[in-house]
């Protein structure tokens, strides 16, 4: 019952510390998306790990993939020795989504995590340019580690750094001061002056959709100004797709219709493909300019992670995977438009695309209510933004249309309570 379950919970807060205060309850057991708790409650998820799982919980072709390989005293962990498992993994990526794309790319394995990818890129950036400096914008967010934190827009997880955080230059996102100024010109004005007091970086690292910064969106003909900018002044452009890669956008790299080419591009989160840490940095073949033992990381060879991922990877083979990614993410977007036009005093903006999408607060204190009074009803969602004023629905792309439905359903339900 919900007394014992809470019981349970606070138990475990006080004792080891699990930090979820949002989502207060114990999970045992869940399937693509839904979990379910010690009480037996079910929960649909529309937060899915964060955007580690893109395909589901417990995607039953990965999971029985998983099985056999350890059935078959399959290597687990290799450091970054060959196996088989990463060669299969390596082979898949390229015919699946390098090659089609006509893209050439070398993929370092940087260590588990997205902040391991976004600190590589970040050191590949400033070894090829022999510059420092890079340049980094408002609300970023790519991760927590010093280098990727130095490059993340959050005041309160800085302060957390203990650590002045140097080597990066904000510069006002794609949006920053509204739809008339472009800040791609002020980008530009500012390199391009040498009286600016900025030096010359090593490369732009941006992500195409903020995904923990608010969901807001750079435009396609912004994204590819920077690209110019990057290239005049002989800049690496990075695209951290750590939560925006694999299908969230509704492609599988979420800058493939914006017309750029990134010099490096970070993958982690649902690369993994059943939520195994696992990341990657993509590297144009002029910059992998690293020797052996100069980066290296105890967990890039997480088997296990190539064996889910090489089979996650199948989904990209299909077409109608796209299409119904297109399909279910226009039906998250109708409902959105409808509640923001049903609560115009309350949503002030539909924020996001593909399977990450949002509603934004006129009073930033509205999505925390939303998400909570959500979680009480069964769905699991999260605020995103600098006042966390963005309720932000991320349901695993596969989810079945009277899940999203219904999760839909909780959150319209969700609102009309808080709002009465
Ligand atoms: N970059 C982006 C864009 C992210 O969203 C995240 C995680 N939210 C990271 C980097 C860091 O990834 P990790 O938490 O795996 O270190």
């Amino acid at each position: 019952d919900k007394t014992n379950n809470m019981n349970v919970f606070n138990q475990m807060e006080s004792e080891v510390r699990s930090y979820c205060r949002s989502f207060q309850t114990v999970f045992t057991t869940a399937s693509n998306a839904k979990m379910q708790d010690v009480n037996g409650k079910s929960y649909i998820d529309f937060f899915a790990g964060a955007g580690a799982l893109n395909y589901g919980h417990n995607d039953s072709r990965i999971r029985t993939k998983l099985i056999d390989y350890l059935l078959e005293d399959g290597v687990a962990h290799s450091l970054d020795m060959a196996t088989k498992a990463k060669e299969n993994f390596l082979l898949t990526f390229n015919r699946t989504i390098l090659e089609p794309r006509g893209l050439q790319y070398k993929v370092m394995f940087p260590g588990p995590t997205g902040t391991n990818t976004v600190e590589s890129a970040l050191k590949t950036a400033r070894k090829v340019t022999g510059r420092t400096n890079i340049v980094c914008f408002t609300n970023a967010f790519h991760g927590m580690t010093q280098g990727s934190l130095s490059a993340t827009g959050n005041r309160f997880k800085r302060a957390g750094a203990g650590l002045p955080l140097s080597g990066t230059t904000f510069m006002p996102y794609d949006g920053y001061f509204g739809d008339s100024i472009d800040t791609s010109a002020m980008l530009e004005k500012l390199l391009d002056d040498p009286g600016s007091g900025i030096d010359l970086p090593a490369a732009v690292i941006l992500e195409t959709l903020q995904g923990e910064g608010g969901l807001n969106r750079a435009s396609a003909s912004w994204l590819r100004k920077v690209e110019q900018i990057c290239r005049k002044h002989q800049m690496l452009l990075i695209v951290d797709d750590v939560q925006m890669g694999c299908g969230r956008t509704g492609t599988f790299f979420s800058f493939e219709d914006s017309g750029i080419l990134p010099d490096i591009v970070c993958l982690s989160k649902s690369i993994g493909g059943y939520g195994l840490p696992l990341a990657l940095t993509l590297i144009k073949p002029e910059h992998d300019i690293w020797s052996p033992g100069e980066h290296n990381g105890t967990f890039r060879g997480n088997n296990l992670g190539f064996v889910a991922a090489t089979e996650a990877l199948r989904y990209w083979e299909s077409h109608t995977f796209q299409k119904e990614i297109k399909r279910k993410s226009d039906v998250i977007h109708t409902c959105l438009s409808r509640l923001a036009a049903d609560y115009p005093e309350w949503i002030s903006e539909i924020k996001g695309m593909g399977f990450i999408q949002g509603m934004s607060f006129h009073e930033p204190e509205m999505a925390s209510k939303v998400c909570k009074e959500a979680f009480h009803n069964g769905l699991i969602m999260e605020t995103s933004g600098p006042f966390d004023e963005v309720a932000k629905l991320m349901p695993p792309l596969t989810i079945e249309d009277e899940v999203l439905k219904q999760g839909l359903a909780i959150i319209e339900r969700a609102l009309k309570t808080v709002t009465e």
